[in-house]
Parts: structure tokens; C-alpha cells; sequence
């Protein structure tokens, strides 16, 4: 079946060569039971290592029932193991954390069968192996002889043809020594069975050929008994057999679920970093927030859809101008439309502010209910600002004024939205109360009076009075007097009062009537328009083109000062330090875990799971975990929030915990992909071979 020409192997460690094997000429068969025999340091494991394609060869030709073997690279040797070799080493490599069974079921699950059928074949030949009074336990419970009991089970259960033994009784006591050995020949039929041993007459009973090896080569070849000759030569194919998808899922839970210490030690560590990412994360979006929300603007609608137009010298516009612009709505003079209004909860002294607005808004209800009724109040919120703070007000009586007396309406405040395209608190209530509401809004509207003496302009605060009048020095009856009425400082308003002259007053006063201001009278001409549009750069290039001022509120953005720009800058580089450097530092620690599993990954490996394949199964446990994690880490903070109402949890956003998911997931990927790299860097080479040479 394999056939050695001229085979040798070197070491090079670090420049220093080193002799392994020297020119080996050898052919074993099948059915035979091959005793491999010598000092310690001769050549014996790595005569084993090359044959069974554990460790590679420099010179000569292995063929494998006629096929070459030289041209292997790493996943056809881990192929080729997995299809013809099995192996009892002297430390009995099997998984500690899993059962007999579950050890014995994994090599017919990897080869395709299904959990049913494994499960029942795994005790049949637990039967054989004599350890079904052992099916259940874990391999850490079991005596020496049992694990290698169960090592030889499992080596059944691969169904391979080459049994290769490296001092499979070196830490056995004579007694089980012996039973192994027996057990062992018992399972020989028909496949090649190679021991490595320095004791010689433990296998003189069952051994069929001795080979003697001093210095890496052969000095003793002997045939101690008949055996099969040559069979016929066949074709190797090294094809990966294909895993089921559950059962990836199987053997990653079987590993998470197997190892809870470790497990938990994992989940510990990804916890922490996912927590303190969201804080990161949150902390982040608090600051830059805090800086950009200094840059309101002062239109705080910003609907994208929204135009506002209206001349620099504030003359009237041309109202076929407007309406020739492809709009879907278009506000004339809404003067009122952005009243501030102010409203506080009966008993309370504080007072909130919010402006009020007959203009679409699109928000989201946040707590509470939306107004179904006169007199409920809804105020939508635009997003940075903090909701709870609205919660303990639910259901209380609240007053609006809307700046003078007149202007007070009681209702509920019944809920709180989240807005998306304001920047200030916007006053909701019910459609039919809105327009009453509206109307009351006028009155606050800011109206100044300007009073031009000899063209020099004065501002003249105005008295409520029943009678409205301007009452002026006599002195003043020689001078050029005028007043100016303007809305919001822009709009031209006329009011209706008489001029009285009086001896008695050094100063000029201006009494009004409040229903002369709810009533008064601006003329019919546009001097400001809102048009909204769904192409809002097209109506503004069309309208700037016949001379309008045109503003896009949505797109009116005021610089963040230098100084706040820093701080932010700051604080996100520092930000993305202490990320990294906690990922860096548990990186280190995760590692160390596992890495402390490197030897059930490597016992997988034996077992001929492909790179591919141990790769999908870190990866998934690795993944599993950090997900698990982050989900933990993310209720703890929702609980936190709730409880403490810490300010950062308000800007808690979809993205934002997407993007936090996403970073931990990437993080875990990040540590699965490099310890698989580091897995097979050294599972290969220092568990199997390690265990191998650790066999001295
Ligand atoms: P045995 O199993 O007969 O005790 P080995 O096959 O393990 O001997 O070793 C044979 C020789 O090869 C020894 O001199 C040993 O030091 C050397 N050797 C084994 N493995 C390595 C290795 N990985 N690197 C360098 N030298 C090695
Ligand atoms: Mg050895």
C-alpha cells in the first residue's frame, strides 16, 4: 500500500540542519502490524510523521497505492489524513470537554452522516472497545486506558486504513498497556497498523514485521509473520468531504457548550468591550451633537421640500412669479407660522417653549398619543433633545401663552414625538384647535414700533390701553414725526390710533388697544413666501433668476466654532484611541483563551477537518459568543437607561446600534480569522506533531 524510495528528511531549525530519516527504501501493506522500534532521538515518530503525512519529506518519492505523494501541500496532506489515517498517540488526543460518545461521533459526522446515524454507529463500537458504561462521560473523567479506549473507538470509526501508533501504552501501567495492545490487534483487520515503540515485547505478540531504526535509517527490516502481499493499485483522489451546515453549527456549540468555563470567561471579556463600545459609540454621537446643535439655524423648519423666498429690500413679491414655480404648496406671508409660543404645567414655574406651526411636519411618536381632541397638546421634539424630561408631564394640565393675555389656552399634553427635519420643539393639537390656536399666535407675534424724529428712528415700546393712541410732547408739534409699524422688524403693518400732543409728558408714548394689534391690518401684499416643492433647487434657481431671495432651510448649516470643532475632534480621536486600544488589549486575552483550546481544535484537525472547515467552526463559535455578548451588553444598558435616565441613552438611534453590532461582530470576526491563522500556524505542527515528538 505505501511504498518509501529514497526518502529523506531534514530538520532546519534556524539555520541548523538536522538529520531526520536517510534514505528509507520501504514497503508495508496491508494487514500488517508494524513494529517501529529504537532509541529515543532515532527517527521513529518521524519515520511515523512522514509516512501518515504529517510532516513532509525533502528527497525521495512516498507513493501511496502507486500514487505520488511529493507534490502534497498542506490541505492535501490534512486530506489525505483525514481519509486514510488514524492516530493513538501516547497522550490520547482526544477532546477532554466532549463524551466518549460525542468524541467517537465526530469523525462520522465530519464524514457526512447524519446525528441519528452517528450516534448509533458511535455505540456500536463503544460496545467493541468496551466503554459503553462510559458513553456519557466527559474525557477528563476517564482513566488513561479508557481514553485510549476511547481514541481507538474513534479511530474505528474513521474506517481508515492506516493505524498509526506513536508509544500508544508509554503512559500506561503494563496491565491496561497490555489490554491496549490487544485491543489494538483485535481492531487491526485489514488495515495497516504502524506502533511506535521503545518496548519491544509488549507488541512481540501481535506484531507481524519489525523495523529497527538508528540515526534515521533502517538497520533491522524483519517479518515475523505471513501476511497479505501487494494489493491493487488504485487512483487517490484527496476530495474534502463536504460537512452539512448543521453540522457546523453542531460541533461550534458543541465546543461553546462543552467548555463552559472558558465560555463564560469569553462571553465576560466580549461583554465588557461590547459595553463600553456603546458607551464609546453613544458618548461620540452625544458630543458631536452638542457641537452641530449650537448651529441651529434660524429657520427651524427644515423640511427638504421647503423654500422660503422673499426680496432683500422686503417689497412685495409677484404672486404669478410664485405660483409659475413647480409646487406643491405655496404659504403666503406666514408670519405666525414660527410663533414661539411658551407653555408650563399648572403648579410649575418652569416653562418650556415650543413654536407653533400650520406647515406639515414628519415625526414620530416617541411617548404618549397623538391629539384627538381640542385641548390635547403634542409636542414634537427634534431629535438630539431629551425626551424623558417631557415623560413626568404627560396628562398634566399644561397653559400656552402666546405672549399677551389673551393668548392662553389650556389643554393636556398627551404625547411627545420625535422630529426629524426641526431644529426647536414644535406645539401639535388637534386640527380644529389648531387654527384657534393659530389665531391667538398673532397676537404674539413681535410687533416694532419705530418712531422717526427728523429721520432719526427710535424704538417705542407700545402701553395696552382701551383707547390706542400716540401721545407726544407739545414740543414735538415743530418736528418731522413718523412712525413705522413692522412685523417680526420686516413686515410693514398699518395701525389705527389718533396723535394726541400733551404738555405734561417729555417723552413719547404709544398706547394700543390690544384688538387694534389682534386686528391689525397689514396689507394684501406678499412679502414673504414658503413653497414647498420636490425639486427644490430647480424653484430656487428659477426664482433667484428673477431676483428673489431664496432660502433652502434644510440646507442652511452655521459653522460650529473653532473651538467646539476642536473639542469634538478631540474627543473623537481620543474616543478611537481607547477603542482601539481595548480591542488591542482584549485581543490579548481572548487569544490566550483560546489558544488554551488549541488542543480539541488540533484533535478536530487530526481528524481531517480541512483549514476551511476548523475555520468555519472558530469562526462561528467566535461570532456566537461575541453576539450573545453584545446582545447581553446592550439589554444591560437599556436597563441603565431606563433607570438612571443617563442623557447619552437619548441618542440611542437605529444606526447607531447597527453600526455597534456591526463592530463587534467585526471585532470577533477579526480575533476568529487571526487565531484560525495562528491555529494553523501551529496545530499541524505542534499538536500532532508536538505530541508526537513530546513522545521521546
Ligand atoms: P524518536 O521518535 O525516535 O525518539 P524523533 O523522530 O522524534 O525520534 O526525532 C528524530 C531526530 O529528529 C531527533 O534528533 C530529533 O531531535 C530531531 N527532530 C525531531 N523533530 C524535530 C523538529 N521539529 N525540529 C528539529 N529536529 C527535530
Ligand atoms: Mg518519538
Amino acid at each position: 500500500m505505501i511504498e518509501l524510495k529514497n526518502v529523506s528528511k531534514f530538520y532546519s531549525n534556524n539555520g541548523i540542519v538536522t538529520l531526520g530519516l536517510r534514505n528509507i527504501n520501504l514497503k508495508l501493506n496491508k494487514g500488517e502490524i508494524v513494529a517501529i522500534t529504537g532509541d529515543s532521538g532515532s527517527g521513529k515518530s518521524t519515520l511515523l510523521n512522514v509516512i501518515t503525512a504529517v510532516d513532509t519529506y525533502e528527497e525521495g518519492e512516498l507513493l501511496f497505492k502507486g500514487n505520488e505523494t511529493s507534490y502534497f501541500n498542506q490541505n492535501d496532506m490534512d486530506t489525505f489524513r483525514k481519509d486514510h489515517v488514524s492516530f493513538i498517540f501516547q497522550n490520547y488526543n482526544i477532546i477532554d470537554s466532549y463524551t466518549v460518545l460525542e468524541n467517537v461521533m465526530l469523525p462520522l459526522l465530519l464524514s457526512g452522516k447524519s446525528q441519528e446515524q452517528a450516534k448509533q454507529e458511535a455505540k456500536e463500537i463503544i460496545e467493541r472497545v468496551g466503554l459503553s458504561h462510559r458513553l456519557h462521560h466527559r474525557g477528563t473523567k476517564l482513566s488513561g486506558g479508557e481514553k485510549q479506549r476511547c481514541v481507538i473507538a474513534r479511530a474505528l470509526a474513521s474506517d481508515s486504513e492506516i493505524l498509526a501508533c506513536d508509544e500508544p501504552t508509554g503512559n500506561l501501567d503494563s496491565k491496561t498497556g497490555e489490554e491496549i495492545i490487544q485491543l489494538i490487534s483485535e481492531v487491526a483487520k485489514d488495515k495497516l497498523v504502524l506502533i511506535v515503540t521503545h518496548n519491544y515485547n509488549q507488541v512481540a505478540e501481535i506484531a507481524t514485521r519489525r523495523l529497527k531504526i538508528a540515526d534515521g535509517e533502517i538497520i533491522e527490516d524483519v517479518f515475523l509473520k505471513e501476511t497479505r502481499e501487494n494489493e491493487v493499485e488504485e487512483v487517490l483522489t484527496l476530495e474534502e468531504k463536504k460537512i452539512t451546515k448543521g453540522t457546523y453549527f453542531r460541533i461550534a456549540l458543541q465546543n461553546i457548550f462543552s467548555t463552559p468555563k472558558k465560555t463564560i470567561f469569553s462571553t465576560i471579556v466580549f461583554f465588557v468591550i461590547s459595553f463600553i463600545t456603546l458607551l464609546l459609540f453613544l458618548m461620540m454621537l452625544q458630543q458631536s451633537y452638542e457641537t452641530y446643535s449650537s448651529t441651529i439655524p434660524a429657520y427651524s423648519l427644515q423640511d427638504k421640500e421647503r423654500v422660503v423666498v422673499y426680496n432683500l429690500d422686503h417689497s412685495p413679491l409677484k404672486k404669478e412669479d410664485l405660483e409659475n414655480t413647480s409646487h406643491k404648496e405655496i404659504y403666503y406671508n406666514a408670519f405666525y407660522e414660527e410663533t414661539t409660543i411658551f407653555f408650563k404645567a399648572e403648579n410649575d414655574i418652569e416653562e418650556f417653549y415650543a413654536k407653533l406651526t400650520y406647515h406639515k411636519l414628519d415625526y414620530k411618536v416617541a411617548i404618549g398619543k397623538e391629539p384627538t381632541q381640542n385641548d390635547e397638546y403634542f409636542i414634537v421634539l427634534p431629535n438630539e433633545y431629551q425626551v424623558y424630561q417631557y415623560r413626568e408631564r404627560l396628562d398634566e394640565q399644561i397653559m400656552v401663552t402666546t405672549g399677551s393675555n389673551s393668548g392662553e389656552k389650556f389643554g393636556t399634553l398627551v404625547g411627545v414625538g420625535i422630529g426629524t427635519d426641526i431644529g426647536q420643539p414644535y406645539l401639535l393639537c388637534y386640527e380644529s384647535y389648531h387654527p384657534m390656536l393659530l389665531e391667538a399666535s398673532k397676537e404674539a407675534v413681535q410687533i416694532d414700533h419705530y418712531l422717526y424724529l427728523d429721520g432719526e428712528q427710535y424704538n417705542l415700546k407700545r402701553i395696552y390701553s382701551s383707547n390706542s393712541r400716540l401721545e407726544l410732547p407739545s414740543s414735538y408739534q415743530t418736528r418731522d414725526v413718523q412712525m413705522k409699524h413692522l412685523l417680526e422688524g420686516l413686515y410693514p403693518l398699518v395701525i389705527e390710533y389718533k396723535t394726541i400732543y400733551r404738555d405734561d409728558i417729555d417723552e413719547p408714548l404709544l398706547y394700543l388697544d390690544s384688538s387694534a394689534i389682534k386686528n391689525f391690518s397689514y396689507d394684501d401684499k406678499i412679502y414673504e413666501a414658503v413653497i414647498y416643492t420636490s425639486n427644490v433647487k430647480a424653484v430656487q434657481k428659477q426664482l433667484e433668476e428673477q431676483g428673489y431671495i431664496v432660502s433652502i432651510p434644510s440646507d442652511i448649516r452655521v459653522e460650529a466654532s473653532m473651538y467646539n470643532l476642536a473639542i469634538l475632534y478631540m474627543f473623537l480621536a481620543l474616543s478611537i484611541m481607547a477603542l482601539v486600544c481595548l480591542f488591542f488589549i482584549s485581543y490579548i486575552i481572548l487569544a490566550r483563551v483560546y489558544a488554551s483550546k488549541n488542543k480539541d481544535y488540533g484533535v478536530l484537525r487530526t481528524l481531517g477537518m480541512v483549514k476551511k472547515q476548523l475555520g468555519r467552526i472558530v469562526i462561528l463559535e467566535v461570532l456566537a459568543t461575541g453576539l450573545i455578548s453584545s446582545i447581553l451588553a446592550f439589554i444591560v444598558f437599556l436597563i441603565i437607561y431606563h433607570t438612571t435616565k443617563i442623557s447619552m441613552g437619548d441618542y440611542m438611534n437605529f444606526g447607531i446600534i447597527v453600526l455597534y453590532f456591526v463592530a463587534v461582530l467585526i471585532f470577533s470576526f477579526f480575533i476568529a480569522k487571526r487565531f484560525n491563522r495562528r491555529l494553523y500556524k501551529f496545530s499541524a505542527n505542534t499538536t500532532l506533531k508536538g505530541e508526537v515528538a513530546r513522545n521521546d
